[in-house]
C-alpha cells in the first residue's frame, strides 16, 4: 500500500469531513467560473461535494482508491453528482480532452510534488483549462514554522513554476483547516488565469 492509501485507511489530519474555509470563500465572492470544474488531489471528495452543491459540474481526481471510494459513497448519502475518477495528476492528458474545464482547483496537492514534478503538473492543468480559466491552488506557505507536513512553498516558487503559462492574480495569505486547529497551518491561496 502505497503513502496516500494507508494515510486513507486511518484518518488523516486534513480529511475534515466538510470543505475548506478558503474553498467556500472563492465561492461566496464569485471568483469560479462557471460550469466543468476539476478538482485534483481532491481526497475523499468534501471540497467538490461543496462546489457540486453550488451550481458547478464537477469531476474530482485522485490517486488514492480509498480516499476515491470513500468519496463516492460520502456523494451518493448526499446525493451529489460529482464524477470521481482515479488517477494521476501529471497524466492528465490520458483522462481529458484539452481546454475542457473552466476551472481546476487545488487543495493541498502542489505542495506534495517533487521540484521536476512541478512544471509537468503545471503544463498539465493548463492544458486541460480553456483560455482565460482559472486555476486556484491553496498550498501550504513559507510562514508556517517547522517542517513538519508538506514542504513550504515560497511566492517566488509559484511565480518560477506557473508564470510562463498563466497570468498569476494574486498569491494572499490564507490558511489550512485540519482536524486539530480550524484555523491551521499558513497557506498561500493563489488565483491564476490561463493566458
Ligand atoms: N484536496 C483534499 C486532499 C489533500 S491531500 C483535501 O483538501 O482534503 C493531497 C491529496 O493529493 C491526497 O489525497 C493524495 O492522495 C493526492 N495525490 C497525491 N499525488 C497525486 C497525484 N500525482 N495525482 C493525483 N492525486 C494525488
Amino acid at each position: 500500500m502505497n503513502w496516500w492509501e494507508s494515510a486513507y485507511a486511518g484518518s488523516p489530519p486534513w480529511d475534515i469531513g466538510a470543505p475548506q474555509p478558503e474553498i467556500i470563500k472563492l465561492v461566496e465572492n464569485n471568483e469560479i467560473p462557471k460550469g466543468r470544474v476539476l478538482d485534483i488531489g481532491c481526497g475523499t471528495g468534501d471540497n467538490s461535494i461543496f462546489l457540486a452543491e453550488n451550481g458547478f459540474s464537477l469531476t474530482c481526481m485522485d490517486i488514492a482508491h480509498l480516499a476515491i471510494d470513500k468519496g463516492k459513497t460520502k456523494a451518493a448519502k448526499q446525493k451529489v453528482k460529482v464524477d470521481f475518477r482515479v488517477g494521476d495528476a501529471l497524466k492528465l492528458d490520458g483522462y481529458f480532452n484539452q481546454e475542457y474545464f473552466n476551472a481546476v482547483v487545488d487543495s493541498g496537492l502542489f505542495h506534495t510534488l517533487d521540484d521536476d514534478e512541478r512544471p509537468i503538473f503545471a503544463r498539465q492543468i493548463r492544458r486541460v483549462l480553456v483560455h482565460g480559466g482559472k486555476y486556484f491552488m491553496l498550498c501550504f506557505s513559507d510562514k508556517e514554522p517547522g517542517n513538519e507536513g508538506p514542504r513550504r512553498i515560497s511566492k517566488k516558487e509559484i511565480e518560477e513554476t506557473f508564470s510562463k503559462m498563466f497570468r498569476i492574480n494574486y498569491i494572499k495569505d490564507a490558511f489550512f483547516a485540519t482536524k486539530w486547529d480550524k484555523k491551521g497551518p499558513k497557506a498561500y491561496l493563489t488565483s491564476m488565469t490561463k493566458i
